[in-house]
Order: structure tokens, then C-alpha cells, then sequence
């Protein structure tokens, strides 16, 4: 299977969301297509087959990008398997791609054979990650098991939550207080409070890119939950300096409605763009900074700038953890692994396939870490 990719940048866009247009019948585009892109892409890619914009006609440019965003939902939320594809080859696919990414707990020796004598720092997403995808975005709540796994990690490795959600949001389901926590995609960087208990205050703030932009998002937010009410199952969510517009309860043959709805007030907005996640629609202000800008600043916080002894792993589920296993790539340093059952195009090196095998994971490093403390000694 041959993909030819053509990029079309939408400059004319207030949002600034790039959009890849497949010239195949298949939805994932090929790595060297990847790799050749002129700028990076925040967030994520749009990608439409030719055939889904030849079934789609739509007079006005504005139509298009609603057409297109509505598209990019359904890949990255799919709600049924393609019919384009028949099983075999689906499961074809899946076999190829587990070869690219095998697993990380069926690799787990050969990974830590690659970090002697290195310092490991652990960077973990949230939702998908640590927790399951659930309905209501407000009860994804982790078990107490993860909770006592990711607690014994930080104990031996420098560990960091980083997440879309609001920095306070995510604290409150994660509870721990020897982490570093950066919310809202990386622009809200808190370090550890060893006094922190399950309360605000006392923080130590790193970093906040993006303050001045809080008055703008708070007005967005508002403003959206006006005009997606009307929208049954649609739920915004203010994640401080990026806001979250979940469509996991939203019927397939509303998503267009609420596409245009949320396209109609970002055109408000040329400072704001889009970008997509699982059954998410994400708000967030234009400047510079994702999840793998947010990596390189923590590791620079903790020395490890231009260390070559640190092993950066990053586990994440999502479109916008691309943007951290590319930076480990590019600094040719540590492993993203990511957590997926279904074949995803992907700058990780491993996979996991959901959080209980990231849970699994996490003890097996904690299991490695106190043996070789005892070897040690
Ligand atoms: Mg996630």
C-alpha cells in the first residue's frame, strides 16, 4: 500500500489548523510523508481521503473546514470499523504495526539494558493513560492500584503528570504530592510540594507560557457553553489555559453541528486554534508550546538539559503526546511509548495496549529499580 500526501497549510485560517489530504483510501499517512512536513504541526493532523471530499461537496471554504473537522472526529474517535478495510488486512495492519512498535512490557528487558548507568525521568499522561476513557470526562478516576504504582515510581525517578486538564484538575484525581504536574497540554508547570495535601497553595510554579491569554479563554469558554447547550451530550470543560469540548456523548449526526458551532467562535478568535484528541475538540492560544516543549523545559528544570546520561520515557494515548515522542526522537534520547490497542501512526518506539499494562509496566520498573539497588549493596 502506496500513500502519497499533499499538505495543504490553511493560512487563511484564524485557527491555524494544517490539513494533510490523503491521496489514498487509507487514513494513516506514511512516516517519510511525516518526516517531510515543512514546519511542525501543533497538535495534530485533519487528514480526508479524496473520496470523503468528493462525497462532501461543500460551497464555502467555512463548510469545508467543518467538513474536515468532522472527518478528523470520526478518525480519531472511530464509532465503527471501516468497511474499506476487510478483516485480514486489518488485521495485517495490526501485526505490521506491533513489528514497528512492539511491546513495552514484552521488551521490557531490552529497554532496560539500554538506560545503565542512566537517570530515568518518567513523563505520564493522564486520561487514557493512567485512567480509562470514560463518558463523563469529570469521573475519570484512577484505581488505587495505578495510584500505589505511580506513587513507588516517583519514589526512585523524577515523575511528571503531563496533561491536557486544568494542572488543579488532574491533581485532584492523581493525588500524589511528589510530582511534578504540567496541565492544560504543558502551559501550566507546577513542581513537587512535599506539604501539598490534596489542597491549593503552597505550589511550586514553574512555568506558565500562557497567562496572558486567561482572560481570552475565560470569555471562550462562556461564550461556548452558550452555544453548544443546545447540542445534547456536548460538554465544555475549562482546563484553565486550554479548553476541552468533549463529544463523547454527542450522537455522530450531531458532530457537524457542533463543529460549526465551534468553528463559528473561534473565527472570533485568531489568537485561539484547534486541535484534536480522543472524542475531544481542544481550544488553545497559538503560541509555541505543547506537551514536547513542556518535556524539554522539565528536563531542563531538573539539570538533565544536556545531560547524556537521562532516559526520557513518555507513555501517552493521544494525538497531542506526538508532539513529546517527537522530541525525544529529535533529542535521540529515551522512548515514547504509546498506550493503543488499534494500529495508530505514531513517533513512538513502544506500545502498551491500555492503562492496566501501563500499571504493569510501572511495577516491573519499580520491581528492576530496588533489585539493582540490592545488587548494589
Ligand atoms: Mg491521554
Amino acid at each position: 500500500m502506496t500513500n502519497q500526501n499533499a499538505v495543504a497549510s490553511d493560512r487563511k485560517s484564524a485557527i491555524g489548523v494544517k490539513i494533510t489530504v490523503t491521496l489514498s483510501n487509507s487514513s494513516f499517512f506514511s512516516r517519510a510523508a511525516t518526516k517531510a512536513l515543512p514546519a511542525p504541526v501543533r497538535g495534530g493532523y485533519i487528514t480526508i481521503s479524496r473520496k470523503k471530499v468528493a462525497r462532501k461537496p461543500s460551497d464555502t471554504e467555512g463548510g469545508k473546514k467543518v467538513n474536515a473537522w468532522v472527518d478528523s472526529m470520526r478518525d480519531s474517535s472511530p464509532t465503527r470499523v471501516k468497511s474499506s478495510a476487510s478483516l485480514s488486512e486489518t488485521a495485517e495492519h495490526q501485526t505490521s504495526w506491533i513489528t514497528r512498535h512492539p511491546s513495552a512490557l514484552g521488551n521490557f528487558g531490552e529497554i532496560m539494558n539500554a538506560t545503565k548507568g542512566k537517570k530515568i525521568v518518567m513523563f505520564l499522561d493522564y486520561d487514557g493513560t493512567l485512567a480509562p476513557i470514560v463518558q463523563d470526562p469529570d469521573r475519570a478516576f484512577m484505581t488505587d492500584e495505578m495510584r500505589e504504582a505511580v506513587r513507588n515510581v516517583a519514589r526512585y525517578f523524577p515523575t511528571a503528570i503531563v496533561t491536557g486538564r486544568c494542572r488543579d484538575k488532574v491533581f485532584s484525581f492523581v493525588k500524589l504530592a511528589g510530582l511534578y504536574y504540567a496541565g492544560s497540554h504543558g502551559m501550566d508547570i507546577e513542581g513537587p510540594s512535599k506539604n501539598r495535601k490534596y489542597k491549593k497553595g503552597n505550589q511550586a510554579l514553574l512555568f506558565q507560557p500562557a497567562s496572558e491569554f486567561l482572560p481570552m479563554i475565560d470569555q471562550v469558554y462562556k461564550t461556548l457553553l452558550e452555544k453548544t447547550k443546545s447540542i445534547p451530550g456536548a460538554k465544555v470543560e475549562n482546563n484553565k489555559f486550554c479548553l476541552s469540548v468533549h463529544f463523547r456523548c454527542v450522537d455522530e449526526n450531531s458532530w457537524a453541528d457542533l463543529a460549526e458551532q465551534v468553528k463559528l467562535v473561534l473565527d472570533e478568535y485568531p489568537k485561539l486554534k484547534l486541535t484534536q484528541g480522543r472524542k475531544v475538540l481542544e481550544i488553545r492560544p497559538t503560541i509555541k508550546w505543547d506537551k514536547g516543549k513542556a518535556l524539554e523545559f522539565l528536563l531542563e528544570a531538573l539539570g538533565y538539559a544536556n545531560s547524556k546520561d537521562v532516559i526520557p520515557v513518555y507513555i501517552g494515548d493521544d494525538r497531542t503526546d506526538e508532539d513529546a515522542f517527537k522530541a525525544l526522537r529529535n533529542r535521540g534520547q529515551g522512548f515514547g511509548i504509546l498506550v493503543s490497542k488499534v494500529a495508530k501512526e505514531t513517533h513512538a518506539t513502544y506500545s502498551l495496549q491500555e492503562p492496566s499494562e501501563v500499571k504493569d509496566f510501572l511495577r516491573r520498573l519499580v520491581q528492576w529499580k530496588r533489585l539493582a539497588l540490592r545488587q548494589q549493596h
